[in-house]
């Protein structure tokens, strides 16, 4: 056995383990369990209650948790210990099954956007048997959704699982009409996760990165990414043993971490699991990024997760990779050696084409926040349009499809690899296009404009019921058909025409496809304010409940709670900014002109009046001006921050934090940035871009 398949899953309650531990009756009615939902009885759930806490004890753990996913992008979790006093002033140590199944928090300060009012605080966590309870350091953590009294949803797994309900039953309501019936059909997802890695100490030096997560100034260093030389370089021995140790302690919790490697930026990392059922894929890209930043610790490192650290560089993305699969694990958007003759592949690649061009919006939403605005449009990060790249033999598929023909000729696309030592290689059938916001790539989509912060949830969530939507469409279309086959390549036909506006397989980057897309009716949501409006926008209720997603007040919550943290966010980096720029900054470059004029006395008495001072008084005179420049820009945003309504925290305050705080904080980083570069490093009070990448 090898050291993976060794450590792989030890620290989880899964199939394997529950079949050893469990009786028979208790571990077949836990599979119906998680298989179809049916209910456990009391006394079952007891005893498996009683299991998984002899094998936690035995495991090393002490507590147990209810671990959810409340509104504010990290889990939650209150670990409460097994011990109940027994009459003889001992302990015994217990765990029912009601503790499993149901918890009852204090769910008063998680974000509700307004649902529950603080008289009613309580909110409940249940147990979602279909991801697997496991150990994290000395407590047993149960995966749970989260609702208020009311039962409101308030966390971000249960809309994912109504999701994924959603689009089987709408999927295999589609396969039974075209006669390729299937008992299940699930979402999987591998989502790609992106990451710097920066020294500790020089974290401890920067308040920005401290509170924000973000650099709010730093001049460009002489190199940055121009050479390409860190992407897919050699890794750092240091940087190894980091995720070496990372790859330990994940695959001992059952995340399939897959492949690593280094990023476009300097110090940027990117590490892809094999994907997996959503639920569980969302699940475990939670736990790896909890775990990334903990193992950084143990190396003296910081794992920065924010989409854009640092200006002028790559931000970090998290790709959703997405697909369809039944449960004999045929993927549905695999399109076989000859696309153009299956329709199945056809249907449902056509109803993410009408899903995505139908509801832009949602997906735009679903990657929204004050975070990843910096990111979505900047470098090689995809714009705020919504297009799908198929490629360009895909592109032909369907061109051929709209024009009713049903084969192609045939070419072979191979690329010349020059080394004759070097087997030809297939082209990929889709030649990437690394611009695209969401892009076909052989046999799933892979949603590029997620950031590295976004929870895996969300994207996943809006895209399940987008495309159920468009499923449930195709699925009352073609119930009442006579001749299925040619209703459903008519069918084919008439949604690519209509939604072909959508497709895109040029430059993303380019401004004009900026102006293409506005002729062609693409929205482009630039910013989450921009974008926000439209959750709440008719269709999208609608949308919601026909697939029992949210309520109208759910979504409105949603909203509320989305404003809120990014007024919240912008808020914090302002004053973050204001305490750099008063405190540090403007100190430091006194202190600087100070010196210089100092020298310049220093040298006049020493060595006459006519000695050469010219590099002193202008670089003073350039330094006071910018100085006076930025304390003036400091007191504007002073200002403009007492005038925020930041007690209301809604559209118009996020309008306000858009479109008059961050102007204000872009111009005063900018002469921070000219300061910087004109005072000597003794004097600049923290480490700079040059420090923190290259380090
Ligand atoms: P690249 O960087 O070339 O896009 P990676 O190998 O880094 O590719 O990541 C690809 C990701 O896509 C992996 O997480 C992989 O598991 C995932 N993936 C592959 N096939 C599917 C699928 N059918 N459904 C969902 N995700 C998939
Ligand atoms: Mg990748």
């Amino acid at each position: 056995m090898n050291r993976i398949s060794e450590i792989f899953g030890k620290k989880v309650f899964n199939d394997k383990v529950m079949k050893e531990k469990l009786p028979k009756d208790a571990y077949n009615a836990l599979r119906k369990h998680i298989e179809d939902g049916t209910e456990l009885e009391g006394a079952t759930a007891n005893v498996i209650a009683s299991a998984m806490k002899d094998w936690a004890l035995e495991n090393g753990a002490t507590h147990f948790t209810h671990w959810f996913q409340p509104m504010t992008g990290v889990t939650a979790e209150k670990h409460d210990s097994f011990m109940t006093p027994d009459e003889n002033g001992g302990v015994i140590m217990n765990f029912s099954g009601k503790e499993l199944i149901k918890g009852e928090p204090d769910a008063s300060s998680f974000p509700s956007g307004g649902i529950r009012a603080t008289f009613e605080a309580r909110g409940y966590t249940a147990w979602d048997p279909s991801s697997y309870v496991f150990i994290k350091g000395n407590t047993l953590c149960i995966p749970t959704a989260f609702c208020s009294y009311g039962g409101e949803a308030l966390d971000k797994k249960t809309p994912l699982l109504l999701s994924m309900e959603a689009i089987n039953r709408q999927a295999l309501r589609l396969l039974d009409i075209i006669g390729s019936p299937a008992s299940k059909v699930i979402t999987t997802v591998g989502p790609e996760q992106e990451y710097f890695l920066i020294p500790e100490s020089l974290y401890r030096q920067r308040k920005d990165l401290v509170f924000c997560g973000r650099t709010l100034l730093g001049a460009k260093p002489p190199k940055s990414q121009e050479l390409d030389d860190h992407y897919f370089g050699a890794i750092k021995p240091k940087i190894s043993e980091y995720m070496e140790d990372l790859n330990n302690e994940l695959w001992q919790l059952g995340v399939l971490a897959n492949t690593e490697h280094n990023e476009v930026a300097p110090s940027q990392h990117e590490l892809a699991p094999i994907f997996s059922t959503a639920n569980i894929a969302s699940d475990h890209n939670q736990l790896t990024m909890e775990m990334m930043k903990k193992v950084a610790e143990r190396h003296g490192l910081v794992c920065l997760l924010h989409e854009k650290p640092f200006a002028g560089i790559n931000g970090s993305g998290k790709h959703i990779n997405w697909s369809m699969a039944t449960d004999d694990g045929t993927n549905l958007l695999k399109p076989g050696k000859d696309p153009i003759s299956n329709t199945q592949f056809l249907l449902f690649l056509s109803a993410v084409i009408k899903a995505v061009d139908e509801y832009q919006d949602l997906l735009r939403i679903s990657v929204s926040g004050a975070s990843n605005d910096h990111r979505l449009g900047g470098n090689e990060a995809p714009p705020s349009i919504i297009s799908i790249f198929l490629g360009d033999d895909l592109l032909e598929v369907m061109e051929a499809v709209a024009e009713s023909k049903s084969s192609l000729p045939r070419k072979a696309r191979m690329m010349d690899t020059k080394a004759s030592v070097l087997p030809d290689i297939k082209k990929d059938t889709t030649d990437r296009n690394r611009t695209s916001p969401f892009a076909f790539t052989g046999s799933r989509f892979e949603f590029r404009m997620a950031g590295s912060l976004t929870s895996v949830s969300c994207p996943a969530y809006m895209l399940n019921t987008i495309v159920a939507e468009a499923l449930r469409q195709f699925a009352d279309e073609l119930e009442s058909a006579h001749d299925v086959e040619a209703s459903a390549r008519e069918l084919i036909k008439k949604t690519y025409i209509r939604h072909k506006r959508i497709i895109f397989n040029g430059n993303n980057y380019s401004e004009e496809w900026v102006r293409e897309a506005e002729s062609r009716g693409l929205l482009n949501l630039r910013t989450t304010v921009d974008a926000l409006p439209y959750f709440t926008a008719q269709k999208n209720l609608d949308l919601f409940q026909t697939h029992k997603i949210f309520t109208k007040t759910e979504v409105e919550a949603r909203q509320a709670i989305f404003y809120e943290e990014y007024c919240k966010i912008i808020n914090i980096e302002a004053l973050t900014l204001l305490d750099i720029i008063n405190r540090d900054v403007i100190p430091a470059v006194s202190s600087y002109i100070s010196s210089l004029a100092e020298t310049v006395n220093i040298k006049k008495s020493a060595l006459g009046s006519d000695i050469a001072c010219k590099a002193e008084i202008n670089l003073a005179t350039l330094l006071s001006s910018v100085c006076d420049a930025l304390y003036t820009k400091s007191h504007e945003l002073e200002n403009a921050l007492a005038e925020s309504d930041d007690a209301q925290m809604n559209e118009e305050s996020a309008r306000y934090f858009c479109d008059v705080i961050i102007p204000l904080m872009t111009e005063i980083r900018t002469l921070a940035d000219e300061l910087e570069v004109n005072t000597s490093s003794e004097f600049w009070p923290m480490p700079t871009y040059g420090d923190l990448l290259f380090a």
